[in-house]
């Protein structure tokens, strides 16, 4: 049997990075009603906000004052939720009751001085800045010895808990390996000792020979919407080379990389006409000195958003209690989102309309 013969009735897909499954309810789209309806946010943002606490110059919650920055600005985080010198205390009354220490370091990365110019909007200049900022902070986070996993990722949007509309992303170095990348180096690993070949090499292979989970691509990088996505337009972002880290992009890539995030940000803001809101986030090979064949980088993109600027899905109940489900197929989302215009719809012309 034909796989896309089970596409248009309830069926489950199998997540081989994580090893779980998903639930997919196409004929739930027929749903008159889904989600909660949000306020959209506001449009215009200033390109300055003397109120801001990530604008040039000035003052933050505990009395820093940012410099006159004119690309990126990367700082520890005022409040951050992991301390360098936590005491390394090990602590156990029983295998039910573990606990253990974790050191880490939480930064901020300013994208740009402007307030109100995010990643889809910034020009490719400028996502370059970004993108040389994360390489450095993940080789000199990744450099310190306690360091083994650094965390480059974007919350954005007050729906995703962004809070503050400055364009900004985060960075955390742990000393321990969080849970996900830990499952899927675990999956990568059993991967290639079974077939001797990259997970997500193969897997690219496959999606690049359907096509139909394409949703942009260049030179050096594909987005697509992957055949177990949870979240509704959810997607995988897969440099075509395999490399571990970011570190190991070529000059050309770098460039590439920054018109692949663009084009993909641009298609998420013009799929409802508003800052589509989004965490994404880098996951790169552990930074513990140890060498990682199978590590292959790659980005996730979860949005929350279902139909429209306002209706977001809630994973709750069955989804909570026992596996994601959802609606839309990743095939549908991932047509709706191919043929979506790659020029902004705040920078469009009356002629482009
Ligand atoms: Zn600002
Ligand atoms: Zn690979
Ligand atoms: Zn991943």
């Amino acid at each position: 049997m034909n796989l896309s013969q089970l596409f248009h009735t309830p069926h489950r897909r199998w997540n081989p990075l994580l090893r779980e499954w998903v639930v997919v309810s196409p004929q739930r789209n027929q749903r008159p009603w889904l989600g909660k309806v949000e306020e959209p946010p506001a449009i215009h943002q200033p390109a300055y906000d003397p109120g801001c606490y990530l604008c040039p110059g000035n003052e933050r919650a505990r009395g820093a004052h940012n410099p006159a920055y004119t690309q990126t600005f990367v700082f520890d985080n005022d409040y951050a939720a992991l301390l360098s010198d936590s005491p390394q205390i090990a602590a156990a009354e029983s295998e039910l009751m573990l606990a253990r220490p974790e050191r880490g370091i939480c930064r901020v990365v300013c994208f740009s001085p402007r307030h109100d110019v995010a990643i889809p909007r910034l020009p490719l200049d400028g996502i370059h800045a970004v993108i040389d900022a994360w390489v450095s902070q993940f080789q000199s986070l990744g450099a310190l010895d306690w360091v083994n996993h650094v965390q480059i990722f974007e919350n954005r949007g007050a729906l995703m808990g962004a809070s503050n509309p400055h364009p900004h992303g985060q960075i955390w170095a742990n000393g321990s390996l969080p849970n996900i990348p830990e499952k899927e180096l675990a999956s990568f690993r059993e991967y290639r000792s079974s077939k001797k070949s990259c997970l997500l090499c193969d897997y690219l292979r496959l999606e690049l020979a359907h096509g139909e989970r394409i949703v942009c691509q260049n030179d050096a990088f594909v987005v697509l919407v992957p055949f177990w996505a949870v979240w509704p337009f959810e997607t995988l972002l897969l440099p075509k080379r395999h490399l571990a880290a970011m570190h190991e992009l070529s000059p050309l890539e770098r460039e590439l990389l920054a018109d692949i995030l663009r084009r993909t940000t641009i298609r998420y803001d013009n799929l409802f006409e508003t800052a589509f809101p989004y965490s994404m986030g880098f996951h790169q090979r552990p930074t513990d000195g140890g060498s990682y064949p199978e590590w292959h980088i790659h980005a996730h993109y979860f949005p929350p958003l279902l139909r429209s600027a306002t209706i977001q899905k809630f994973m709750v109940g069955f989804e909570l209690l026992d596996s994601p489900q959802r609606d839309i197929t990743p095939e549908d989302a991932a047509a709706r989102l191919r043929e979506i215009n790659e020029v902004h719809y705040l920078d469009r012309t009356s002629m482009q309309q």
